[in-house]
């Protein structure tokens, strides 16, 4: 792949790097990239993701902007409140960089739409604030062989993950350290705990980080580590995550085999619920 005179001065500080280089630079042009959510931890992926170039990003989310989100969701402008987050999200990344192709996904993320979503895309960056849609990512990022960059928020508290279980080798997914999602009504909702607006630009940064990582294929992949961020303390802890053998998903007698067995009796996608759970 050939880059434009205005494509070299654009990702010349990447291209200064001899671990990505030019070779790196069209790697990310040409990858795919979906996102879950265009909220906190999704403006941050998707802003830093359109500046690398990456070449396609989808954005899933079925909400409009409001008022409370601008403190922190950094796609969103005062103008653009009672727009669908997702054209919010797309009139951001034109601005910046039209190198980028993005494609709106205005829906709600399930299980019936979920499988066809994810095999569209190279890789996945969860964004999403809730347990139910967190599982179900992570199904079908699993069944459809795909990297997942995980993130999640709580009111000063963040964790980023990376998951491969669909390789060989000790790679976790997201049920091999969290069984199963915590019953409806146990956890309290973001918007009733609250959240401190620039950590969600911290953790999805730190997404966008290992995303770009994972695409150029450098430095140590994120997988079977699970890094959490203490805000109040100002302390970063990095945990070692094995695959669990009993994993219903990923374990050596799974009883996951499709994704309609991802919720059951669980609380659906899109009931918010405020992470983070224990570790
Ligand atoms: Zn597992």
């Amino acid at each position: 792949m050939d880059l434009r005179d205005d494509q070299i001065e654009r990702y010349a500080r990447h291209i200064i790097l001899k671990e990505v280089g030019g070779p790196g630079q069209a790697r990310l042009l040409n990858a795919r990239v979906l996102v879950i959510g265009a909220g906190g931890l999704g403006s941050p992926i998707i802003m830093y993701l359109a500046a690398a170039g990456i070449g396609t990003i989808g954005a899933v989310d079925f909400d409009d902007v409001s008022l409370s989100n601008l403190q922190r969701q950094i796609l969103h402008t005062t103008a653009r409140v009672g727009m669908p987050k997702v054209e919010s999200a797309a009139r951001a990344v034109h601005e910046l960089n039209s190198d980028v192709r993005i494609v709106q996904h205005n829906e709600r993320l399930n299980a019936a739409n979920a499988m066809q979503l994810v095999s569209q895309y190279d890789i996945v960056a969860d964004g999403s604030d809730n347990f139910a849609t967190r599982f179900l990512v992570n199904d079908a990022a699993f069944f459809a062989k795909k990297t997942l960059v995980s993130g999640a928020l709580s009111q000063f508290d963040g964790q980023i993950a990376t998951f491969k279980a669909y390789a060989s080798g000790d790679h976790p997914c997201y049920r091999c350290i969290y069984r199963e999602p915590p019953p409806p009504g146990l956890a309290p909702s973001c918007a009733e705990a609250g959240i401190l607006g620039a950590l969600a630009g911290v953790v999805g940064s730190l997404q966008a980080v290992e995303v770009l990582k994972e695409v150029v294929g450098i430095g140590e992949s994120l997988s079977g580590k699970l890094v959490i961020y203490d805000a109040l303390n100002a302390a970063w802890r990095t945990v070692k995550v094995r695959r669990d053998a009993k994993c219903a998903l990923c374990g050596s007698t799974p009883t996951i085999k499709n994704l309609s067995q991802s919720l059951i009796g669980h609380a659906q996608p899109g009931e918010e619920f405020c992470e983070v759970p224990a570790a």
